[in-house]
């Protein structure tokens, strides 16, 4: 199938959870996960209409929004791997949204070094739901503070919350965590933060996370087809 054809499966697929969910379909953003795939690839899905690309490293994310400059203005680019203080400049300079965010001194780093008259980098706190310390995000209690800390900084708009779920095989088990992130959201709304955007849901769990309240699902293999990992 054409990456054309596999977009178009998810999005069908997106619009069958919302109407079970008994949600609007244009309530649910889909996040095209390009990590692996060339910038042939991100053109293809670009012309066949989609326009937000999710990238996981940094190096590679840059060598493809360059490639791509001549439709910069038309994309989106979200940065949504694990970053590092040495190389929050380039993402702050070259991204449109971080959804890893999940420490201070990497979210000042970035609000620090976005370039002036930038529009607010656009960012979600990456909540570590699955308790694992070696997993990244930041643990649900500590949630709070650090959305206070990111919320007050300039050149940042805190938009919600993301997370990486541990793979479940059946609905239920899939759906539990993603209740979790959006019960969380919602305390923190209650606390007085604005905040719009639940990043949760990938290729094999879309439908829960969209029966949750997913408002950005974030889709690479069912879109480019399987990774093969090279370094
Ligand atoms: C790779 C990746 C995805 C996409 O996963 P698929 O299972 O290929 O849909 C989504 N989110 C993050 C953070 C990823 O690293």
């Amino acid at each position: 199938m054409s990456i054309a054809q596999q977009l178009e499966e998810v999005r069908q697929r997106i619009a069958k959870a919302a109407h079970d969910a008994s949600r609007d379909a244009s309530s649910v953003h889909l996040l095209a996960v390009s990590k692996t795939f060339p910038a042939s690839d991100v053109r293809a899905a670009f012309e066949a209409g989609q326009r937000a690309f999710g990238e996981n490293y940094v190096q590679e994310g840059i060598a493809k929004i360059a490639e791509l400059a001549d439709v910069r203005g038309e994309i989106e680019w979200h940065y949504i791997g694990p970053l590092q203080s040495n190389k929050t400049k380039v993402v702050a300079e070259q991204f449109d949204w971080v959804h890893s965010i999940d420490r201070l001194k990497i979210a000042e780093r970035l609000s620090a070094q976005r370039p002036e008259g930038a529009p607010a980098l656009e960012v979600c706190i990456q909540v570590n739901l699955s308790g694992e310390a070696s997993k990244s995000g930041v643990e649900p209690d500590e949630a709070a503070a650090l959305a206070h800390a990111v919320a007050a900084l300039p050149n940042l708009r805190l938009r919600g919350l993301m997370s990486i779920p541990e793979p479940a095989e059946t609905l239920d088990a899939q759906r539990a965590p993603h209740a979790r992130l959006r019960e969380l959201m919602d305390t923190l709304r209650a606390d007085g933060l604005q905040l719009d955007t639940l990043s949760m849901g990938m290729s094999a769990d879309l439908e829960a996370a969209v029966l949750e309240g997913a408002t950005l699902v974030r889709i690479g293999t069912a879109i480019f087809g399987k990774r093969t990992y090279t370094n």
